[in-house]
């Protein structure tokens, strides 16, 4: 039995900017939001000392500015963030719902985002992902 505490609309593992845009839109929408990120929020934008080619800032900005501006903004909406390493995804008794294994728990999902940015020498998410092409 799933524990309702646990059980998200919508759950987005990675917090870099495309999980935290995934999350405002879903917060905004008043959907349950959970963001999974194994380390700070802000992924790769943390590494890099500016960004120049950023719309809607002019002579660039500092990536460690860049995320916490991103990450304020997705704060004004009901955004659970989780710090924790997710280790595997898969869909619970053949759906509907996901689940979500991390080193420190277990979250449950409706949907889920997969945002966790790619490994550069695999090009691959860094954790098993048990759902095949029909989507099972
Ligand atoms: C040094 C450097 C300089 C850059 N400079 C520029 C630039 O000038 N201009 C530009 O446009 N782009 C630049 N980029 C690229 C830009 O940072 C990325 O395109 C962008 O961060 C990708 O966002 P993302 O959300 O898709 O993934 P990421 O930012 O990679 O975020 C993915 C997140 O997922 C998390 N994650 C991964 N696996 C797990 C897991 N198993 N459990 C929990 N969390 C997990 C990671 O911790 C990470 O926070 C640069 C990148 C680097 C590294």
């Amino acid at each position: 039995m799933v524990d309702v505490k646990d059980l998200y609309d919508v759950a987005i593992i990675g917090g870099g900017p495309g999980g935290m845009t995934a999350a405002i839109y879903a917060g905004r929408g008043l959907l349950k939001t959970l963001i999974i990120d194994k380390g700070a929020l802000g992924g790769a934008v943390l590494l890099s000392a500016h960004f120049d080619n950023y719309p809607g800032f002019p002579g660039g900005i500092v990536g460690f500015e860049l995320a916490q501006r991103i990450q304020k903004q997705m704060e004004e909406y009901d955004v659970k963030f989780e710090m924790d390493n997710v280790t595997s995804l898969r869909y619970l008794d053949n759906g509907p719902l996901f689940e979500i294994v991390c080193d420190g728990g277990t979250f449950y999902a409706k949907s889920v985002i997969v945002a966790s940015g790619s490994n550069p020498s695999t090009g691959c998410a860094d954790f098993p992902v048990g759902i095949n092409a029909t989507g099972k």
